[in-house]
């Protein structure tokens, strides 16, 4: 009843808080990179590691705000995300959900970006749980 409840006002305070802003890039491409960039493109992700060890990945925000998102692939440090590089796309474990600045709530599946909106949705990707 409580997760009821606490899913209904998210989806009230979603409802009437998103500001409107343009969601054209919904394709991001995959680059891998030994360390942070200092300068982010649009539209790509950076995944950032060596030897196949991955700690994070970063891009700018795809609602055009121009905010920085670094997602940690540590285990040991929390929240962390896992991802699955599939035919060279991309797909990343749980959504990802700002809680300050735009507040988007999106899911990065196969290089697509994935909006939510208003109601809470989670998909999985079936190789990710
Ligand atoms: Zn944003």
């Amino acid at each position: 009843m409580r997760a009821l409840l606490n899913l209904t006002c998210r989806w009230v305070f979603n409802l009437f808080s998103k500001p409107k802003r343009s969601r054209k890039r919904s394709r991001l491409k995959l680059k891998y990179k030994d360390d942070v960039p200092e300068l982010l493109e649009d539209d790509l992700l950076y995944v950032v590691g060596e030897n196949g060890e991955y700690w994070m990945i970063c891009f700018k925000c795809p609602c055009r705000c121009g905010e920085l998102i670094h997602l940690n692939l540590l285990k040991e440090a929390s929240p962390y995300w896992k991802f699955l590089v599939k035919n060279g796309r991309l797909s990343i474990s749980p959504s990802i959900w700002k809680t300050t600045g735009c507040k988007s709530h999106f899911k990065i599946y196969n290089n697509k970006v994935k909006w939510f909106s208003g109601l809470f949705i989670r998909i999985r990707h079936p190789l990710l749980k």
